[in-house]
């Protein structure tokens, strides 16, 4: 093989059911109008995709997974892309890109709930036999249609933080978002997960007074008082702890998010987050909605906006986000990832060019 075939070619994993992968090498596609080729850096390993894996959530089979990633655009289709914020793409950027691919025509899209678009596509979730094939980030290189928020990184930002930002951290800036003016506001977390760290470390930016975070796991205690959580109590001695202003509830768990709608003061808001898997229901009294003044509302995907501020977050928060990401490994060694539960690092991720 000379240099220039190398030069042409990626590899991908693909996902073929169950826990079996596949190794497939592919020639770089040249981009079509609109589109990017961008070369992955690092991509972490998002418990959706762990869930996908394990059949607890609908995949594309055979399909390449992964929707975290950081990388550096290799080319440019026609027409030329801009960033987020209005910026020129050039080849060379190191950037980070959104989980969603919206139609922008839409009535959803035009409305500004490009989240919702009808035709929506999404990165790391469509068929490799299909339109799309190079979707996920779990492959040397991923093609980015029009319709996929880009945001260049900065220098200062390791890849370990700018990998889940499309993720974890874009999703939880639209949480605290949904919640309206959060200043001076009383804040729980409950789920320390990604998300619901990530959580208190944009409503703490965001100006609330104070931030809980709530986890059965104390192993995750330290790390949310570490982004400056005041206290992060275990679940059964938050009644203690008094009423709130403002709760995320990035668990998913039902008992959890009746035990935060518990916990809301009057004229208390609440954004669920977690609920991705149908876990169950809550039984809710509504009698108490009325008389508390709640707002309870629900946040799925993220608008370009919010990619964008996460981005703004990594510039003071990213090295301690890093932490929380394990060493890569290589493509070849990810299937034992995606196979087995996490243990220690929140996230585990991969250098496909390895
Ligand atoms: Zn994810
Ligand atoms: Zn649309």
């Amino acid at each position: 093989m000379d240099d220039a075939t190398e030069t042409t070619t990626g590899t991908a994993l693909v996902w073929t059911g169950g826990s079996d992968f596949e190794l497939r090498s592919f020639e770089q596609p040249r981009p079509d109008a609109g589109e990017l080729l961008v070369e992955v850096h690092l991509a972490t390993v998002c418990g959706s995709d762990l869930h996908t894996v394990s059949g607890r959530r609908p995949g594309p089979c055979p399909g390449i997974l992964g929707h975290e990633a950081v990388g550096v655009v290799v080319a440019s289709g026609a027409d030329g892309r801009s960033t987020v914020d209005g910026r020129p793409v050039e080849v060379g950027d190191r950037i980070v890109w959104g989980v969603t691919a919206t139609c922008g025509a839409c009535d959803r899209c035009r409305s500004g709930r490009t989240a919702k678009c009808r035709n929506l596509r999404k990165v790391g979730h469509e068929p490799f036999e299909g339109p799309w094939p190079l979707s996920g980030d779990m492959s040397t290189h991923v093609i980015l249609p029009p319709g996929v928020a880009v945001v260049g990184v900065p220098d200062g930002v390791a890849d370990a933080a700018a990998a889940p930002a499309g993720c974890a951290l874009a999703t939880a800036v639209a949480a605290v978002e949904a919640l309206g003016d959060v200043r001076g506001a009383r804040a729980v977390v409950w789920g320390l997960g990604l998300v619901g760290l990530s959580a208190c470390v944009a409503l703490l930016a965001a100006g609330a007074a104070t931030v809980t975070g709530v986890d059965p796991d104390p192993g995750r205690h330290g790390v949310a008082v570490a982004f400056g959580a005041d206290a992060a109590a275990l679940p059964d001695d938050t009644t203690a702890a008094g009423p709130v202003d403002v709760a995320v509830e990035a668990s998913g768990d039902p008992a959890a998010v009746a035990a935060a709608i518990e916990r809301l003061d009057v004229g208390g808001r609440i954004v669920l987050v977690g609920s991705v898997a149908p876990l169950g229901t809550v039984t809710l009294d509504p009698e108490s909605v009325v008389r508390r003044l709640l707002t309870i509302t629900g946040v799925h995907n993220y608008e370009p906006r919010h990619l964008l501020r996460a981005v703004e977050l990594l510039t003071t928060h990213g090295d301690r986000l890093a932490e929380l990401v394990a060493p890569p490994v290589g493509l070849g060694e990810l299937p034992q990832l995606l196979t087995t539960p996490p243990a220690g690092h929140l996230r585990r991720s991969v250098d496909p060019r390895r």
